[in-house]
């Protein structure tokens, strides 16, 4: 099933998405419950604006969780995972911009592939823990990278407002064990990676996470990105891909 958030007459709106394109409303809670109901036809899809498919209460990231990422940037692979956290006001769903701040000078998007909690937990073990994931959706980790570097914390260089385009969808029946992420600017492809390529899996994140944090229904785990990061500029269109999810585009504007 695939879960969106949209807007119609004038309010946000859980859908259920079918194979055809047809927004269906969405019945129940989307997570923590057995799952929304498919409701009755409520528009087709390329007459609803989406908006992000999550509203999280964490945004959890992982750092350096590609090697060929890591060493592009002259890290060295962690031994354990290096977590960080976005603030849920940096989220913009599918289509609004990424606003290029006047405090940064290199701007650079992260494709990711995106968890989305389903039940709440504390201290699950690895072998538990896929079964606390509700679905997945397609991320970019947008980063000011210069900031990243000067600030002592990585606050500022992750979080400011529009840095987590998420969506276009929760897809419950995805598999993410080997899917290609990529991320194009304009077009043209600069990152490319595989999910079999993560350093830490999935369950080993939850484990880690939850070891200190209780995840909520409805909280994501961004799982880092692959080599190829570089800066866009204002003007450049982000397109992030995730093999047999979907696409997620955002374009770059100026700050003002
Ligand atoms: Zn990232």
């Amino acid at each position: 099933m695939r879960i969106i958030r949209y807007e119609g007459d004038g309010a946000a709106r859980w859908g259920v998405l079918g194979p055809d394109d047809t927004v269906y409303a969405a019945e129940g809670e989307p997570w923590g419950g057995a799952g929304p109901r498919q409701g009755p036809a409520v528009a087709r899809l390329d007459e609803v604006r989406l908006l992000a498919p999550v509203m999280p209460s964490k945004i959890v990231c992982v750092g350096r969780n590609y090697a060929d990422h890591a060493a592009e940037l002259g890290n060295p692979v962690p031994k354990e995972p290096l977590i960080f956290l976005k603030p849920p006001s940096s989220i913009i769903g599918p289509g609004a911009d990424v606003v290029y701040p006047e405090l940064s000078g290199r701007l650079d998007p992260e494709a990711e592939l995106v968890a989305v909690i389903g039940r709440a937990g504390r201290r699950i073990a690895a072998e538990d823990a896929m079964s606390m994931v509700a679905g997945y959706t397609c991320g970019n980790d947008v980063t000011a990278r210069d900031l990243q570097k000067s600030d002592p914390q990585w606050t500022r260089g992750k979080g400011f407002d529009t840095f987590c385009p998420l969506g276009p969808w929760v897809d419950t029946g995805f598999d993410p064990a080997d899917v290609r992420v990529t991320c194009a600017v304009d077009g043209e492809i600069r990152q490319d990676g595989r999910t079999k390529d993560f350093i830490f899996d999935i369950p080993t994140l939850i484990a880690f996470v939850t070891a200190f944090a209780r995840l909520e229904p409805g909280d994501v785990i961004m799982t880092g990105t692959p080599a190829g990061v570089g800066p866009v500029q204002v003007g450049n269109t982000i397109t992030v891909a995730v093999e047999g999810l979907g696409e997620l585009t955002n374009r770059v504007v100026a700050d003002r």
